[in-house]
């Protein structure tokens, strides 16, 4: 049996190489098996001018992982939909509740309402929301919604369902994507509200593989204070990965300081434009 080669190109983020365009969002783009594999729409378009000028066309893509509701990740979804007629969206529980993230102000923070309308005019037979873990295709996985187990993590932000600030979001729809690789798991996030530590535990315990080879996303760290952060570092030194490649809202200042203790040659900063080519899938 051919081997598949697992190929992620960043196309939204908040950092972008020379030429494309940067913004607060995150989008990917997965090319594995022949299969084309959207993962996030970003924020304000930037997928769209960088997948053009990238030559990627997003109307081949077969899937959309969405890996939680946040505007930063659902917020060209309506225009994804109306240039993609069969992609088959995966999300994690409810997505598109009213939101907020206090930053100071409340600031709404879910689905823009046209993301909300084009999702909610979809034919139910496009539309997956997945409640536990899922496999796209063998060696191919989605989290769904990933249970909060380590003391030392939050979502990493002051999240509410209300502009009054009485409800806490625990961001329970957030969620991440794996690919399980002839060399350890390589694993893609979205903001990881879910906390890392949670994520990697929860993919090894569906996985049954422990070698973690490579992590890319968003990590948010943005706010985390020492003790989170030593203890995520901790924990990335002893998965002993070959890449790790924070991205989006993981914070610029985190991200150095996780290059300083994981490793500068593990470690390196994410912008749209990247590639990784992660591997081949084992199976
Ligand atoms: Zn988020
Ligand atoms: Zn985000």
């Amino acid at each position: 049996m051919s081997k598949e080669s697992v190929k992620i190109t960043l196309l939204a983020d908040n950092e972008a190489a020379p030429g494309l365009e940067k913004e607060h969002g995150f989008a990917a783009w997965i090319e594995v098996g022949g299969r084309s594999i959207l993962f996030d729409t970003g924020h304000t378009g930037v997928l769209q001018t960088n997948a053009a000028r990238l030559g990627v066309d997003l109307k081949q893509a077969d899937t959309l992982v969405i890996s939680h509701g946040h505007r930063d990740h659902t917020g060209t979804l309506a225009q994804f939909l109306a240039e993609n007629d069969h992609a088959q969206l995966y999300f994690a529980g409810n997505i598109d509740p009213q939101r907020y993230w206090y930053s100071p102000e409340p600031d709404p923070y879910g689905m823009p309402q046209d993301s909300r309308e084009a999702l909610a005019a979809l034919p139910a037979s496009r539309v997956h929301s997945c409640n536990a873990p899922h496999y796209l295709a063998p060696g191919i996985g989605i989290t769904g919604p990933v249970p909060r187990l380590s003391s030392f993590e939050d979502t990493g932000g002051t999240f509410y369902f209300d502009a009054e600030r009485k409800k806490i979001d625990q961001i329970e729809d957030d969620q991440s994507m794996w690919f399980e690789t002839d060399e350890g798991l390589v694993v893609l996030l979205g903001c990881c509200h879910s906390g890392l530590s949670n994520t990697i535990d929860y993919i090894r315990k569906i996985s049954h593989i422990e070698q973690v080879r490579g992590v890319v996303g968003g990590m948010h760290l943005l706010q985390a204070n020492e003790q989170r952060l030593s203890k995520t570092f901790a924990l990335m030194t002893d998965w002993h990965a070959q890449f790790l490649i924070p991205c989006h809202c993981t914070g610029m200042e985190s991200a150095k300081k996780m290059r300083a203790a994981v490793g500068a040659d593990i470690v390196s900063h994410g912008h749209a434009g990247m590639v990784i080519e992660a591997g081949q899938l084992a199976a």
